[in-house]
């Protein structure tokens, strides 16, 4: 069902705009096309500082402040009221409903939506008492997008001057609003010169006795920290500049968490990480969409989908909802008992596909490593003893544990372990001829993946996986597909076999199957299905109800038509964005892959290794990863937005233009993240 504007179950953020920010067309434009870019309902309270000034100084008269807050005296307020509730209220509505908001100014004062007590040593001014939210409440209901002017009704009902920050703050916490923005001139709190990603209610009376923070920036930070004393979950003061509104940045004020703001002593991966990898490495604490925030707050956008499992975005609400409501019910029951979530993945999964039946791992690498114990069972059921052999393939990458590392080629993986698991054949990629060498009555199964991920984004060609098919019917071997990367709408269809028009007989799953939950799964066809029998397999975390009853919605989302469709346009959007730098760009000499996993091969005799370009790529803000010995992997989440497929190739071709340009000695381009908006 899609939700109207006007959708109760949509969050409401409350965005404060300063004076400034509107005063500017231009700036004024940018924020109402950002803010229309929010989906969640947007209350709007606004400033509007240099009008009130213009005003105050036509009239002869002299704008005062007194600790980042107005002087107004009685003649003043006119002004005020003129210039808040009409000047700048209405260029604010007019610049939202230009950008497709249904903007309606009212002001404090309307249906005494702000009521407030006195503050005498400044004259007309005060501070909020109490807040009405019924109009607020009646816009929002009715898809409007309230713009409030922070003028408010005074003890004896006359109009009053209030802080437009106190305003926000006391609005956003009567509103009980799932997001505070308070839009400031600068990124956000700065201390010492550097902005604070997160700052503590507490440490707001003494950062202002400090002398730290000044002029507007008091009661901005005085309203935040009140907000979120008062329950707010999320306040932030931050600018509308490089990033998307929608997307954290700036500093995050909160009462709740006291000891972010004292951090202990770093922890270091190299004193407690096994060092099967190379430390140190950026630390992610959080992540929305496409994008992730390291620990120091700088964004990335995220063309890895942390290895393809964060195939749906990163930072899902509902699916963090759905786990917390799968946990309070029953979090785990082991493989002694079932469930009911397991059943209901098994039979969307069976429903979709060939499969009669399915069994549950808890990563790709377990899916394999049972694929390969069920094609040994089928072996012996049908040849005996004697039909062991798995065919698998050079380049092809299955996972890392025994018998799924045997069928791994890569030979550094492989060699400090040997001797591995005997019977295991490696024959040539797309290559029929050297397959049908390598295979014989003494094989049980042909293991390959449809898209070599790892090995170098590397698609099987058709007529390859139909010869697959072929030989193994004719040698009674089964055909697996290990569609743990290129799997669960990667590549446009729900199974990357479809794609293919080719049927296996066992096609592994993991990576995005619980967006994040580790689970894995096998599809068992017809031929194999029979043969499996109690107690030949097991696993005590595999098909739990938490990680299957996310999965099915995870597969529900994916699995939809137009999702699907969606997948293929933005793939196009994507591989064509990659063959225009390649076709401009010697740099690279091919551009290749299926669906959403593409790659930039890197041309033979350049002095750029891969690896110093996915480093450029990550300082530039964009995380991409190596596949194979030349290639450049691009494994966005399958609902990434065109802006982001468009900024992703957009860093790819400056990093070559840079690069190339260096080499010819002449200066490089500026690259960053900054024409972000
Ligand atoms: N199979 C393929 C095709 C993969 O790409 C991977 C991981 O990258 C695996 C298996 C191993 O999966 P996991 O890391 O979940 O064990």
């Amino acid at each position: 069902m899609t939700e109207t504007v006007s959708s109760p179950t949509r969050p409401v953020w409350l965005i404060k705009i300063g004076g400034h920010a509107c005063d500017d067309a231009g700036a004024l434009a940018a924020f109402a096309r950002a803010a229309a870019a929010i989906t969640a309902r947007l209350v709007i309270v606004h400033g509007g500082g240099p009008d009130v000034d213009r005003i105050q100084k036509a009239m002869g008269r002299t704008p005062r402040f007194v600790a980042g807050r107005r002087v107004t005296d009685p003649e003043d307020l006119e002004f005020v009221e003129m210039a808040l509730s009409g000047l700048a209220q209405k260029r604010i509505v007019r610049a939202l409903v230009g950008a497709g908001l249904p903007a309606v100014g009212i002001s404090g004062v309307d249906a005494s939506c702000v009521r407030a007590a006195l503050v005498p040593e400044l004259g007309r001014v005060g501070v909020p008492k109490k807040v009405s939210v019924d109009l607020i409440h009646a816009l929002l209901d009715r898809g409007f997008t309230p713009v409030i002017s922070p003028v408010s009704t005074g003890p004896d009902g006359n109009a009053v001057n209030v802080n437009a920050d106190e305003v926000a703050g006391a609005i956003a916490a009567a509103l009980g609003v799932d997001r505070l923005l308070m839009i400031s001139d600068v990124d956000g709190v700065l201390v010492h010169g550097t902005v604070r990603p997160f700052l503590g209610a507490h440490e707001v009376e003494p950062l202002i006795l400090s002398g730290e923070v000044s002029a507007g920036m008091i009661p901005k930070l005085r309203a935040a920290a009140l907000a979120s004393r008062k329950g707010v979950n999320e306040v932030w003061i931050r600018a509308t500049g490089q990033m998307a509104l929608a997307l954290p940045s700036g500093t995050r004020i909160s009462a709740k968490d006291h000891s972010a703001s004292a951090p202990p002593e770093p922890l270091r991966e190299a004193d407690l990480l096994a060092g099967v990898f190379a430390f140190p490495r950026i630390m992610l604490t959080r992540g929305k969409g496409s994008w992730v925030w390291d620990d120091q707050a700088r964004p990335y956008l995220d063309f890895s989908s942390a290895l393809g499992v964060a195939a749906l975005g990163h930072g899902r609400e509902d699916f963090a909802d759905l786990l917390r409501e799968q946990f309070a019910n029953l979090g785990h029951c082991s493989n002694l008992y079932g469930n009911q979530p397991s059943l209901e993945l098994a039979d969307r999964l069976i429903r979709s596909s060939f499969a009669k039946r399915v069994w549950f791992a808890n990563s790709g690498t377990e899916a394999n490593e049972a694929a390969l114990k069920f094609a040994r069972i089928f072996g012996q059921a049908h040849g005996g003893p004697g039909k062991h052999e798995i065919v698998a393939m050079k380049g092809g990458f299955h996972g890392r544990t025994a018998a799924a590392l045997a069928a791994t080629y890569h030979p550094e993986y492989r060699r400090p372990f040997e001797p591995l698991l005997p019977g295991i054949r490696f024959a040539a990629f797309n290559d029929l001829d050297d397959v049908a060498d390598v295979i014989s009555d003494a094989t049980c199964a042909v293991l390959v993946e449809p898209v070599q991920g790892e090995g170098g984004v590397i698609p099987a060609t058709s007529a390859f996986l139909e010869g697959l098919r072929a030989l193994c019917d004719r040698h009674h071997a089964l055909l697996i597909f290990d569609e743990v990367q290129c799997g669960l709408g990667r590549l446009g269809h729900v199974y990357a076999y479809e794609a293919y028009g080719v049927t296996p007989d066992l096609v592994t799953l993991a990576k995005p199957l619980a967006a994040g939950f580790p689970l894995g799964a096998i599809l068992i066809g017809a031929r194999v299905a029979p043969h499996l029998k109690p107690g030949q397999h097991g696993s005590t975390f595999a098909g739990g109800p938490a990680a299957c009853a996310l999965a099915t919605r995870v597969f529900d989302e994916i699995s939809r038509p137009e999702f699907l469709l969606q997948v293929n346009e933005r793939a196009c959007r994507l591989r064509n964005g990659l063959e225009t730098i390649v076709k401009t760009l010697p740099l690279y000499s091919e551009a290749r892959g299926k669906g959403l996993l593409q790659a930039l091969v890197v041309a033979d005799g350049q002095d750029l290794e891969p690896q110093d370009i996915i480093r450029r790529a990550r300082d530039a803000g964009l995380l991409v990863t190596r596949a194979g010995d030349r290639a450049i992997r691009f494994l966005p989440p399958l609902n990434v937005a065109d802006t982001d497929i468009d900024l992703a190739v957009d860093i790819m071709r400056r990093i070559a233009m840079d690069f190339l340009s260096a080499s010819r000695r002449e200066a490089p381009t500026s690259l960053s993240l900054s024409h972000r908006s």
